[in-house]
């Protein structure tokens, strides 16, 4: 199933992220944070907060890790899980 978002959000992807920090420090929202939470790899994935993402890209261009971030737009068909 998916649906089209009334509003943009991003999604960390918690097992490709290595938890370094920086599309944290890049968000001008402050709209992620890293979590307390390990994943499989040892790192703290950081994560959306849920609210305040404007969809700029900022995160996403700021990361290194390749698919460890999706930035979703106004509009944009999202899958559910
Ligand atoms: S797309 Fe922009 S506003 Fe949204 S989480 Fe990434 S940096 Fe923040
Ligand atoms: S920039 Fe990428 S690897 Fe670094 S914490 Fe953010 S999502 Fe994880």
């Amino acid at each position: 199933m998916s649906r089209i978002l009334e509003k943009p959000r991003t999604v960390v992807s918690p097992e490709h992220c290595k938890g370094c920090g920086l599309c944290v420090m890049a968000c001008p929202k402050d709209c992620l944070m890293q979590l307390a939470t390990f994943n499989s790899k040892g790192y703290h994935p950081s994560s959306y907060k849920g609210e305040g993402c404007t969809g700029c890209g900022m995160c996403f261009y700021s990361c290194p890790e390749p698919a460890a971030i999706t930035v979703y737009k106004k509009g944009a068909e999202y899958p559910d899980d």
